[in-house]
């Protein structure tokens, strides 16, 4: 059935203004049919229409999330996740991933997931067993032989050398991976990781990229010192995530190589804003304020270079970082001074469905595109804020199908506005 949405207070993510009054004719294969002002609209080529009346509510495209993982919880100690079995994750994950649809979120990227549970979640939602957002799958990460993987078990597939990063790499291939996940330095999350240290070398780092694009897939690295940000980027990674310890050297490469940057500063925010519960390791705190300011200008010097930055919250991965509160990376971002509203609610549409190398289908609401998009009760372009409360997103669409409803009184039955839209919406 085809969907038309009308008197919407439009932004369609493209850069051009709001459209007051806008309208957006979703056509029965799930595709935007038109999009524009309501008088410019045609008459509608649908047997099977529903209308839905916006009354001036905010119209959007949906949020994508580039780096989530799913499986991961967000406990206030996240070695306990080490002690609930992969099956428990996977059916805990089902709720994860409504509690992210239902907060405005249609795409995440899942940036690894322990025992490639991630493959079944997807298939969950692909075949409707759960109401869930639209998943790209990276498996488990690739990393090398070294101190921290073990706090995440079954999380990490370790490698050494060329030949076995190809393997590695095929493994999550041959499972289906939408792109692979590598850790190109260590972490901030394990207790052994030195976030500025390189872990994978050129050459290893190239055997991924490669096994990738013979699949015409991406590579994302996970690099927060500058010298594994340069290593991933000369081995032609697409996506850096965090980078939090950049040089001129490496900010001028990820410009030259139109790298997009995914910073995560959830993670630190959270941990410092939950610093004082007992359950948060130590370990993580210590880091964290040791590396927080400078993460923070870190972005601000990428984004200053004019290297572009996609929205990713790291939801599940530290404490306190649930599935479903992605959108508080957004208030992060505008509240630390990187970005406007509008650049933020950009950074998670039109740049992170380019980072997620997905921008031909979604991010936008163009004719054409898949339907994914989300109503809005307040403007967020003018307060951020009200993304972060799900009583706000009014109504989620995705794939061209209502999945979230908030307002009963919709859709306008065809009967009782047949006059007004008959005039204003004729069908050929
Ligand atoms: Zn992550």
């Amino acid at each position: 059935m085809a969907i038309v949405l009308k008197g919407a207070k439009l932004f369609d993510g493209t850069g051009k203004d709001i459209i007051t009054d806008g309208v957006v004719v979703i056509g029965d294969d799930g595709k935007i049919d038109q999009v524009g002002k309501r008088q410019d609209v045609s008459p509608i080529k649908y047997d099977e229409v529903s209308y839905y009346d916006l009354n001036g509510q905010f119209l959007m495209p949906g949020l994508i999330d580039a780096h989530i993982h799913i499986g991961l919880q967000g406990m206030p100690d996240t070695y306990q996740e080490n002690y609930i079995c992969e099956t428990s994750r996977a059916v805990r994950s089902v709720k994860e991933m409504e509690a992210t649809l239902q907060a405005g979120f249609t795409t995440v990227r899942n940036c690894g997931t322990a025992n490639k549970i991630d493959f079944s979640v997807k298939e969950g939602v692909e075949n409707g067993w759960i109401n869930g957002p639209r998943i790209l799958t990276s498996g488990e990460i690739l990393s090398t032989t070294c101190s921290g993987t073990e706090y995440f078990e079954n999380l990490y597939r370790i490698a050494d050398g060329y030949d076995e990063f190809k393997k590695a790499s095929r493994e999550q291939l041959k499972f289906g991976a939408d792109f692979l996940k590598v850790m190109a330095t260590g972490a901030i999350m394990n207790p052994g990781g030195i976030p500025g240290a390189e872990q994978t070398d050129i050459k290893e780092l190239k055997a991924i990229v490669e096994e990738a694009t013979k699949l015409e897939k991406k590579v994302a690295a996970h690099a927060h010192g500058a010298q594994g940000i340069k290593n991933a980027v000369q081995a032609g990674a697409y996506t850096i995530e965090h980078a939090s310890l950049v040089d001129d050297e490496a900010l001028s490469m990820m410009v030259d190589h139109n790298i997009y940057v995914v910073p995560t500063l959830t993670v630190g925010y959270l941990v410092l804003k939950y610093a004082n519960e007992i359950n948060v390791p130590r370990f993580m705190i210590d880091k964290t304020r040791q590396i927080r300011t400078v993460r923070v200008n870190s972005i601000k010097r990428a984004l200053e270079s004019g290297v572009r930055i996609a929205m990713g919250s790291d939801a599940g991965v530290s404490p306190y970082n649930y599935h479903g509160n992605n959108a508080l990376e957004l208030v992060i971002y505008v509240n630390e001074g990187l970005m406007s509203p509008t650049e933020a609610i950009l950074s998670a549409t039109k740049v992170a469905a380019e980072a997620c190398d997905i921008a031909s289908e979604v991010g936008t609401i163009e004719k054409g595109k898949i339907a994914d998009m989300i109503v809005v009760d307040g403007n967020p372009l003018e307060d951020i804020e009200v993304l972060l409360n799900k009583d706000n997103i009014r109504k989620v669409i995705k794939d061209g199908k209502i999945v979230k409803n908030l307002d009963k009184e919709s859709p306008c039955s065809i009967p009782q506005l047949t006059p007004y839209m008959e005039e204003d919406f004729p069908k050929v």
